[in-house]
């Protein structure tokens, strides 16, 4: 029927119609997104445009390390935009030192370089592997199936998964997939022409799988055999989402040998900047001088206000132990989906994870989670979602959890009911 009378404006007639609308005809469909619009969000909380509240253990994907709408992470993003937001890296700027000078003080000494996001962290790891092998022609590096390293063209050439590389063929060149885990199946994959290992400490897209202690300190004495370069995304398990800075540290706490274990490089984003868009790679001494001038850079890279962000949100995690918070309260909450597990085997096939990087394994053919052209992990964070709290699917049959570093035992007790009223309806 034609109109005669002209529509409101949309955002009166019904805002999340209207945000989906704009999305409909202006954004590029890239991501299969849930039906929700969010407007706000205070803490673990978030609130979408009806008004309805959210408990949010998806924490944007472990990056809203915080939270979100931290008061003085606003008040640090307020005041050094008043100050100084971008002056690009032609110039000195004493926050990017004092932030390299604080990501070197958690690990050993090395050097750092600062980007915008995970794929790109990673990108710098690719161009030193490939420069530290360059006189010798070695330039292969070995990732894990089911890996995942980002989304640029290198990015998904590294990442062990096929789904993201089809249609984008043909592959950069240099990447090689062995299962994860897996020594053996490493030391035989290597070649004259490998320069580089890449993997995840915890797996997080694949399904939130921790590589095991022998493992890693297999990988670093296989590189050491074959003067390979040791690289580890840290992107996600990263930046005390485990109870340590990095996952390697929590993962062979104890393990004899552990305490000595070093990567040659270690890629960081996500909880990095909370939130501000940020990423960083520390190489370890001396191999951080082989990116001399002229050799890698990006604009915004390091820019006083992602800086600021960053030092200020090290700085609370520091100050309120919020590193001991992930590993307690993640334990709790691993405790609790462990309990569901007893009370639903047929639901729920494993747990898996270190403190606020856990993954809920679902049993497969769950009858209701069975919905043509979706996921049973899709259907169970929509599920979730209806139920208001949000988790994140990660591969076909594996939710995941992770939170706020500041998440409270009340908060994730809160959780584990919503949980618990799910699975057994
Ligand atoms: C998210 C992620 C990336 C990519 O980070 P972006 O900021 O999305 O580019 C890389 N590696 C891992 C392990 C990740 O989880």
């Amino acid at each position: 029927m034609k109109e005669i009378v002209p529509s409101p404006p949309p955002v009166i007639r019904n805002e999340q119609q209207a945000v989906q609308a704009l999305f409909a005809r202006h954004v590029v469909p890239s991501y299969g997104r849930f039906d929700l619009v969010f407007a706000r969000g205070q803490g673990s909380r978030l609130w979408d445009v009806n008004g309805r509240s959210y408990l949010d253990l998806g924490g944007g994907i472990a990056v809203n390390c915080l939270g979100h709408a931290h008061p003085e992470v606003t008040a640090a993003m307020i005041e050094q935009s008043r100050t100084l937001v971008h002056v690009s890296n032609l110039y000195y700027t004493e926050s990017q030192g004092r932030l390299a000078g604080q990501i070197v003080r958690h690990l050993a000494p090395g050097k750092v370089f600062f980007c915008n996001s995970g794929a790109e962290a990673n990108e710098g790891l690719y161009k030193l592997a490939r420069k530290s092998g360059h006189e010798e022609g070695r330039f292969e590096i070995l990732t894990a199936l089911n890996s995942f390293h980002g989304r640029t063209l290198a990015g998904i050439a590294a990442t062990g998964q096929d789904k993201v590389k089809k249609g984008f063929e043909p592959m950069v060149s240099g990447f090689r997939h062995v299962p994860f885990n897996d020594l053996d199946a490493m030391r035989h994959a290597i070649s004259p022409a490998t320069v580089a290992i890449l993997v995840e400490g915890i797996q997080g897209e694949g399904g939130v799988t921790p590589a095991t202690p022998d493992y890693l300190l297999g990988l670093r004495r296989l590189c050491d055999e074959h003067k390979l370069l040791l690289l580890m995304d840290g992107v996600q398990c990263g930046h005390f989402r485990t109870g340590r800075f990095q996952s390697f540290q929590r993962i062979l706490e104890g393990i004899p040998g552990g305490e000595g274990f070093l990567p040659d490089g270690i890629s960081m984003a996500k909880s990095l900047g909370g939130g501000f868009p940020i990423g960083a790679f520390w190489l370890r001494e001396p191999l951080g001088d082989l990116l001399s001038p002229g050799t890698h850079g990006t604009t915004y890279g390091g820019n006083p206000l992602g800086c600021a962000v960053a030092l200020k949100i090290m700085e609370i995690i520091e100050r309120d132990r919020l590193a001991d918070n992930a590993r307690l309260v993640g334990e709790h909450l691993k405790v609790g989906l462990e309990k569901l597990r007893q009370q639903f085997p047929s639901l729920i096939r494993a747990v898996r994870g270190l403190g606020f990087m856990l993954g809920v394994e679902l049993a497969p053919d769950i009858p209701g989670l069975t919905v043509e052209g979706k996921t049973q992990a899709i259907v169970f964070a929509v599920k979730a979602q209806d139920a208001g709290l949000l988790v994140i699917p990660a591969g076909p049959n594996v939710f995941r959890l992770l939170p706020a570093l500041n998440l409270t035992r009340a908060e994730a007790d809160e959780g584990l009911s919503i949980l618990g009223r799910l699975l057994s309806d």
